[in-house]
């Protein structure tokens, strides 16, 4: 088989497993399919440009994984664990830390020419400006950034930017928009800035930047809790079983850290929450559901649609700045004995993880099950799922999601499998 042929099946049967919502069902765009065929119709004619970029990206991957098992910024970090200690980062690389910052933001605003907005952060952050790396995207909804550099480039583009938005400071500090922390420009491997439709993947046509938008525009933005409201009403509601507390990430990030009592979906993509929400209306619809993830912006447009699709008794929140706030208060509170959040922040670089070691490791490597939080990824071409194994148990060439992983290259993997039918199970 010729491989170009190889990657466009590939990516077709990928597509449609990620559109899997019962064993004989799938749905897209809002449609349900009873048959793959059918389904595969939909996709050839409505998806062209997925598909093509799906299989341009299992063939990159392919390529990476035959020049490097292991990606070049995978061991970059090593954290110190001991209890109490502070939240160090042994830098391999020469970057003085305090020297250097990462700041993750969003900004769900119209932009009318995202175009251009990229070609200025093209010309302003790349090596001939602020020299910074990360991932910039950018589209009529607004922008999703993860930039990183030297403090002071850092700071220069932070104050570009709230000049070429027009940002003030009024309800909210300039940190907790920015969400600055610790990490150097090595932390990402290079500098990627696209024009995307939407920042933050939903993939539902009916939730527009308007939706998203709407509580704020008619001046009831308390749908948005403060890490303390948000505390407090975990606390005064935990033993009412109309009280859902909802995870709105990926599996493998609550996986290494997450509220205590959380409902946390076996999720692989954010753009499947909408299916999970289907199945679950019965169940929650009149609750009152307290969303988070990372930094705010998945739970934007997780809360529009839990807004959209139940009842209009239900009461939807979301924590403001995401789990990343929620620990910055949680450090400035030592009176609270017990910190409703354990594990670590899982984050989208080199770094992985961040949170101080105190909030525990509620993850075990797979091979001995002693506590670890540290991901690494199946060696297996094609598998890109994430593997936790400890530094003792870890075999370079060796380090498999799982056993059907290791004998065979076909995927989908038992274990994904397995995740996939949790997911639908849920
Ligand atoms: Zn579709
Ligand atoms: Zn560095
Ligand atoms: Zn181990
Ligand atoms: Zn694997
Ligand atoms: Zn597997």
């Amino acid at each position: 088989m010729l491989p170009a042929r190889k990657w466009k099946r590939q990516a077709l049967r990928q597509f449609c497993y990620d559109k899997r919502t019962q064993p004989d069902q799938w749905k897209c765009c809002g449609t349900l399919y009873d048959s793959k065929a059918s389904l595969g119709r939909h996709i050839h004619q409505h998806h062209p440009q997925d598909l093509l970029q799906l299989e341009q990206q299992l063939a990159a991957q392919h390529d990476l994984h035959d020049t490097q098992s292991v990606p070049s910024n995978q061991n970059l970090y090593g954290r110190r664990v001991e209890k109490g200690s502070s939240d160090a980062i042994d830098l391999t690389c020469a970057c003085d830390p305090e020297q250097s910052r990462v700041i993750l933001f969003y900004q769900y605003t119209k932009i009318d020419d995202p175009n251009r907005l990229a070609e200025q952060h093209g010309k302003f952050c790349g090596p001939a400006g602020w020299d910074l790396t990360g991932k910039v995207r950018i589209s009529h909804e607004g922008v999703n950034a993860t930039l990183a550099g030297s403090s002071s480039n850092i700071e220069s583009y932070m104050t570009w930017y709230e000049c070429t938005q027009q940002l003030t400071w009024k309800t909210r500090s300039r940190d907790s928009f920015f969400k600055p922390s610790i990490g150097c420009r090595h932390v990402f491997d290079s500098l990627s800035i696209k024009w995307v439709d939407e920042i933050c993947p939903l993939g539902q046509p009916s939730i527009t930047l308007a939706n998203v938008l709407q509580s704020s525009a008619t001046g009831h933005s308390t749908h948005k809790l403060s890490p303390q409201q948000f505390h407090t009403m975990i606390t005064a509601g935990q033993d009412h079983d109309d009280l859902l507390l909802l995870d709105t990430r990926n599996y493998y990030e609550s996986k290494i850290g997450r509220f205590k009592g959380a409902v946390t979906p076996a999720i692989r993509k954010f753009s499947v929450f909408p299916s999970f929400t289907d199945r679950h209306r019965a169940d929650w619809n009149g609750k009152t559901i307290l969303t988070y993830c990372t930094g705010g912006i998945r739970c934007e447009k997780a809360t529009a649609y839990l807004r959209s699709a139940l009842s209009e008794d239900t009461k939807v929140y979301m924590l403001e700045g995401g789990i990343h706030e929620y620990l910055n208060w949680i450090e400035t509170q030592p009176e609270i004995q017990d910190p409703l959040w354990q594990g670590k922040n899982y984050v989208f670089d080199a770094r992985q993880r961040l949170g101080p070691p105190s909030l525990g490791v509620i993850s075990h490597c797979q091979a001995c099950r002693q506590p670890w939080d540290k991901y690494r990824k199946c060696d297996t071409p094609m598998c890109h799922l994430l593997v936790l194994v400890c530094d003792s148990c870890f075999q370079p060439g060796q380090c498999f999601c799982c056993h059907e992983c290791q004998r065979s290259t076909s995927s989908p993997c038992q274990c994904e499998r397995d995740r996939k039918a949790k997911e639908l199970a849920m």
